[in-house]
Order: structure tokens, then C-alpha cells, then sequence
């Protein structure tokens, strides 16, 4: 029987890969945080796994973000989740994505675009 990772072993970045093989196998998982959802932020944090502003690593505070605001755009054109889309094209897209925490990706937004920190 599987068992899941802890939240020790996700805070741990070295047990990165370790859980994307996990999760692959776990549906439980999927309540937590996708596996394409894992695949995306690694892909665009450039393997990097941090917040493209404030440098947060901690994955669980990571989302993808639209640097031009047009995420909804996005969303809009996929139908379902945005990550499983995104891993089935390859992480091909013609919107700009980065990765961000929650916290600078909502005040960014409120901020008309621009990060409150910088
Ligand atoms: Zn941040
Ligand atoms: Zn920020």
C-alpha cells in the first residue's frame, strides 16, 4: 500500500520528484494539489519551485499566474483545469505565465498590475 508524503516531506524540496511519482498514483492527492498542478509550477518556475516575486517556497502557497491579467482569458478557452491542460500541450501557450504565491498574485491584481513588494 502506498502511503501519501507528510507535509514534512513536501516542504522539502529534494522530495520534489519524489512527489509528482507519488501522486501520479494517488487520487487522494488530487484534493491537495494536482500533480499537473506540481508539473506546471516546476515548468515555469524554471525548476526553481518559488514565487516569482517575493521568492516563497513553499509549494502549497505557489499558483500560476498571468502576468498580463488575463488569466480568466485563459481559463475562458481551456474548460476544466488549466494545469492538465497546460502539461498535455507540452506547457505550450501564448499567455505569458509565472509563478507567484497567493499573496502576490492577489495583491498584484489589486495593486492594477504591479506587486505591492516591488
Ligand atoms: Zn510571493
Ligand atoms: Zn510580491
Amino acid at each position: 500500500m502506498k502511503t501519501p508524503p507528510t507535509y514534512e516531506q513536501w516542504l522539502k524540496k529534494e522530495r520534489l520528484e519524489d512527489f509528482i511519482i507519488k501522486s501520479a498514483h494517488s487520487t487522494r492527492n488530487n484534493k491537495v494539489m494536482r500533480k499537473s498542478t506540481i508539473e506546471c509550477i516546476n515548468h515555469f518556475s524554471k525548476g526553481k519551485n518559488i514565487c516569482n516575486c517575493c521568492g516563497e517556497d513553499n509549494i502549497l502557497f505557489l499558483t500560476i499566474s498571468h502576468k498580463n491579467n488575463d488569466g480568466w482569458v485563459h481559463r475562458k478557452m481551456v474548460h476544466g483545469s488549466l494545469s492538465d491542460y497546460l502539461v498535455k500541450n507540452n506547457f505550450k501557450t501564448k499567455f505569458e505565465i509565472v509563478i507567484e504565491c497567493y499573496n502576490c498574485n492577489l495583491s498584484r491584481e489589486r495593486n492594477g498590475g504591479k506587486c505591492p513588494h516591488g
